[in-house]
């Protein structure tokens, strides 16, 4: 890594929230199931924060800049049984700072899944109208709690910013290690929404000296392919301006298979069933119906097409969100 940008890195103020590192572990059932490739994981559904998952990385950066700013309360928002809410209310707990996040929809009469969390977590939810952009919500309970004497800092949607994908930037530094203990993965695959996790990946490998030919295989999970791989795009080089580094990536250059988004977001449908009862029954892990088994269906079908030589190595980055599967219990039966 060159020598400025890991200084700059290492002076980026950072929270210490996720266990790290986390392990990456052989899928060896399901490589037999399937008869290959050999299938990994790496188990970023292991970084603790209140169940885990992706966020907790980027939060680690996000709080660095929210706590030098001087702020005594987060604003983040999302869709009801958004991570990101949950991990930011369970940063927020964890270093005295209070909560506030605007959430898309109707409140359920019980709250469930990540939705439960957020409350016990103490957060303040604000339920904002499904057409209404979350920036219109959030500068009124910003201005809120101006007015009140608190210091709030907003956190962007998914903690998809230059600061916050410095947390994959790091991810990738850990994982070049990794990798040069166990061997090098043929590619990478993962879930790919806000783009800040995929962001960060592509300005780590480069930074990690993993070389360019690094395949990173984004699922998109509702976006189509080149509006998402435009802000990937925007998102790294801004990631490169902010450690200093003369890089910059072309969303053409970015992988991002979109063929995967079924009936859109958060629709649970045939695909993401069969994965979570495979990977439960081969493996005994558990994804999640939003993110991670889309991904992983992705990744099934992908295989089953021959897209992949069943001698290469294949690793699975588990990006979290384990604690939608218990608000999705209706959809979910049917994989029973
Ligand atoms: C947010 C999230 C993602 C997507 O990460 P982005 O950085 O928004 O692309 C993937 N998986 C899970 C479980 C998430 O919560």
């Amino acid at each position: 890594m060159p020598f400025t940008a890991s200084a700059t890195l290492a002076r980026l103020p950072r929270v210490p929230l996720a266990y790290l590192p986390t392990p990456i572990s052989p899928l060896s059932n399901l490589t037999r199931h399937l008869g290959g490739p050999e299938l990994s994981v790496k188990r970023d559904d292991q970084t603790g924060l209140a169940t885990g998952g992706n966020k907790a990385r980027k939060l680690e950066f996000l709080l660095g800049q929210a706590v030098q700013a001087g702020a005594d309360t987060l604003i983040t928002a999302g869709s009801v049984q958004s991570n990101h809410a949950r991990q930011t209310a369970a940063a927020a707990a964890q270093h005295g700072l209070r909560c506030h996040l605007v959430l898309r929809g109707q409140p359920p009469e019980f709250p469930n899944g990540n939705l439960l969390l957020d409350h016990l977590l103490g957060a303040t939810i604000h339920w904002t109208d499904e057409a209404a952009p979350y920036s219109q919500t959030i500068e009124r309970v910003e201005e809120e709690l101006f007015a009140a004497g608190s210091h709030p800092y907003i956190i962007p949607y998914g903690g998809s910013s230059p600061h916050g994908i410095m947390g994959y930037v790091a991810a990738m530094i850990e994982y070049a290690a990794q990798a040069s203990a166990l061997g090098a993965y043929d590619a990478h695959v993962f879930a790919t929404s806000s783009g800040g996790t995929q962001a960060g990946m592509l300005l780590g490998v480069h930074l990690a000296g993993l070389g360019p030919e690094t395949r990173m295989l984004g699922i998109s999970v509702d976006r189509p392919r080149d509006a998402l791989a435009a802000g990937v795009a925007s998102l790294a080089n801004q990631g490169a301006v902010l450690l200093g580094v003369d890089w910059h990536i072309d969303a053409r250059d970015i992988l991002i298979d979109d063929g995967y988004r079924g009936s859109g977001y958060a629709v649970i449908g045939e695909p993401e069933r069969e994965a979570i009862a495979l990977l439960a029954r081969t493996e005994g892990i558990l994804l999640d119906p939003v993110y991670t088994a889309r991904a992983m269906a992705g990744l099934l079908d992908l295989i089953r097409r021959g897209t992949f030589a069943a001698t290469e190595r294949i690793l699975f980055w588990h990006t979290g969100g384990v604690p939608a599967l218990f608000a999705f219990p209706g959809d979910l039966e049917r994989a029973l």
